[in-house]
């Protein structure tokens, strides 16, 4: 079947164009009238037999078909459920999950091209483990669309009782106040999870805790100091360890998406303090004062921004957890109020840094930037 997420629309007499925006958008040509009648019969009720038979009434050879459906497959247009595999397949049987889910197969789908990719990255979601430290407005917020969005385990660590304060309408809820954050958050978790969590399969458990190894920390602390200047002995065992972590928050009134780092890849932690503190002198003495103390303030930290801070982070998380690298890999991107306008600034390894990423880097151009999008339009 052609895929039904990507509009279709005649761009002139015989060119298609599937999709509207230009990320994702493909144009087809020329197709004659016959061909565009047979384009309408791929609605995923007939198979292939089925479809050459009724393309021989539109006077379409065999070989025009093949040759057609060929042209459609490579271009990321035919989907193909039964392709997505058996854990798929057992995901498509649990049907208020995936009437739950459907939209974000459908993108999974407009993203990922190959027949059956959007049910099988769906299901290899649910596979994943994830860590989200932190319980706050921003942390407790990408945990639940995490778990939102098909993640299988989404663990959330933080300590102390939720406070008012940390009550948001994506994360806890005001009922949860009082009560102990980790157990707050694991119940919004499960809320936010399109049907129970499921049980890990023996190849899926890492190092005998009967669950999966982590695929992805994200790192959402309630003091957005601690993302906007993260403390390098903090993430020391998630580099010695090589596990993906993501930093987001907001301090004062700026928030923060990034980076992604990939341990002994991309600019970590102790890379981001070294750059800075060659840059301004003053860095590391400033740094020491703002870690210490103010102990009892809350936090500046605008629901709107929290909120918008929390699902960009969790749609890089999930882009990464689908196997891409998002722009946030090796950047970070940070976005003030009032104009909120979304910049990046790409975080390098420093070569004095421990991590390693900076001999990796040498020899592939470390000064390169975030590459720029391909479009297939036009
Ligand atoms: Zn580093």
């Amino acid at each position: 079947m052609l895929k039904p997420v990507l509009r279709r629309a005649w761009r002139g007499r015989n060119t298609v164009q599937f999709g509207v925006t230009p990320a994702h958008a493909v144009t087809l040509g020329p197709v004659d009238i016959a061909t565009g009648s047979f384009l309408e019969l791929l609605d995923g009720t007939r198979g292939l037999p089925l479809l050459r038979e009724e393309a021989r009434t539109l006077d379409l050879s065999d070989r025009h078909v093949d040759v057609l459906v060929r042209r459609l497959a490579e271009a990321g247009l035919l989907d193909d459920p039964r392709a997505a595999g058996p854990r798929a397949d057992v995901l498509r049987q649990r049907v208020e999950v995936m009437e739950r889910q459907r939209p974000d197969v459908a993108s999974l789908s407009v993203v990922h091209p190959g027949p059956g990719e959007g049910p099988r990255r769906m299901a290899a979601r649910r596979a994943m483990r994830v860590q989200v430290r932190g319980a706050g407005r921003v942390g407790a917020s990408i945990a639940a669309v995490l778990s939102g969005s098909g993640v299988g385990h989404v663990e959330v660590l933080d300590g102390g009782r939720a406070e008012p304060e940390d009550v948001a309408p994506a994360g806890l809820p005001a009922a949860a106040v009082g009560e102990r954050r980790d157990t707050a958050a694991r119940r919004l978790v499960r809320r936010a999870a399109a049907g129970p969590a499921p049980r890990s399969t023996g190849a899926e458990r890492g190092a005998g805790d009967g669950q999966p190894g982590l695929s992805l920390i994200v790192v959402a602390p309630r003091d957005g100091l601690s993302v906007y200047a993260p403390v390098p002995d903090t993430a020391a065992p998630w580099i010695a360890s090589g596990t993906p972590h993501l930093y987001a928050g907001v301090i004062e009134a700026t928030g923060v998406v990034g980076p992604l780092v990939l341990p002994g890849g991309t600019g970590c932690a102790g890379c981001l303090e070294l750059h800075r503190a060659d840059r301004d002198s003053q860095w590391p003495r400033m740094l020491a004062q703002w870690r210490s103390g103010r102990r009892g303030v809350v936090p500046a930290c605008d629901l709107g921004l929290a909120t918008a801070v929390a699902g960009l982070a969790a749609a890089h998380a999930l882009s990464f957890l689908d196997g891409e690298l998002p722009a946030s890999t090796g950047a970070r991107w940070e976005a003030a109020l009032p104009l909120l306008d979304w910049r990046s600034e790409r975080i390098g390894p420093h070569a004095d840094c421990s991590c390693g990423a900076a001999e990796h880097a040498e020899g592939e151009g470390a000064s390169g930037s975030v590459p720029a999008q391909d479009t297939m339009a036009g």
